[in-house]
């Protein structure tokens, strides 16, 4: 399923704003792997859909709308992109209707299905650090290189609230948490990091440090 003897991934979870997003680019960087955000995936076929004028609530449209969608995932700047119709919604994706949609759509089985395998095709030609909600757990549960990072609930919304927009963070975790495919969750053999009082550059400090534990090769 996994072509992982020649690539590396490491894999970050965790709830929204927990700092998964920042970490992992720069984590990225400092390895010199690709960045992959698969909740950027997600919330791309969500504007999608809502471009379309469909309910993310009506599960049918949104599997007909998705499984018709020439999406394209590809690099840029070593960073995963998605284009769908030739185009890149990267000025969109935080957009507060899908903040409301995301959780929604991303419920779906059909959807994850289709969102997973281009998601595990980035493997194929690079080392990855690749963040979300159910990376160590569903998309590549055999790597040895997996975190899952969170925060408490005061630090994610306040966290968020610096970032601008509006963004029911509670709800998309309830969401995420209890939907039946792959629900957020602590993969068993994952890091827990809680980084509430920490910066970003301790929390990839201490993401090294474990890495150098595991033996990761090329770190110095
Ligand atoms: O990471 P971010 O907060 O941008 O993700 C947006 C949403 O995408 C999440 O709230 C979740 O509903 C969905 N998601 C997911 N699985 C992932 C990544 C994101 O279901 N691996």
């Amino acid at each position: 399923m996994q072509s992982q003897d020649r690539h590396r991934v490491v894999a970050i979870d965790g709830p929204a704003a927990s700092g998964k997003s920042s970490v992992a680019r720069e984590l990225a960087r400092r390895l010199g792997f690709v960045y992959v955000n698969s909740g950027a995936m997600y919330r791309a076929v969500t504007w999608h859909v809502l471009q379309h004028g469909v309910d993310p609530a009506d599960n049918p449209r949104v599997i007909q709308l998705i499984e018709s969608a020439p999406i394209t995932c590809d690099l840029q700047n070593n960073e995963s992109r998605i284009l769908i119709d030739d185009v890149d919604p990267a000025d969109r994706l935080r957009d507060d209707r899908v903040n409301d949609g995301v959780a929604l759509v991303s419920r779906i089985p059909r959807v994850r299905e289709i969102l997973v395998e281009k998601l595990r095709s980035y493997v194929r030609d690079r080392d990855l650090v690749m963040e979300g909600r159910d990376i160590g757990s569903v998309v590549f549960p055999d790597t040895p290189y997996k975190f899952y990072i969170d925060a408490s609930p005061e630090v994610r919304r306040r966290r968020r609230a610096l970032q601008g927009g509006r963004d029911s963070i509670a709800s998309r975790d309830r969401a995420d948490s209890s939907r039946s495919a792959s629900p957020l969750v602590i993969a068993k053999d994952a890091d827990f990091i809680d980084t509430s009082n920490l910066t970003i550059a301790e929390v990839i400090a201490e993401i090294i440090s474990r890495l150098k534990l595991k033996n990761l090769r090329g770190l110095a």
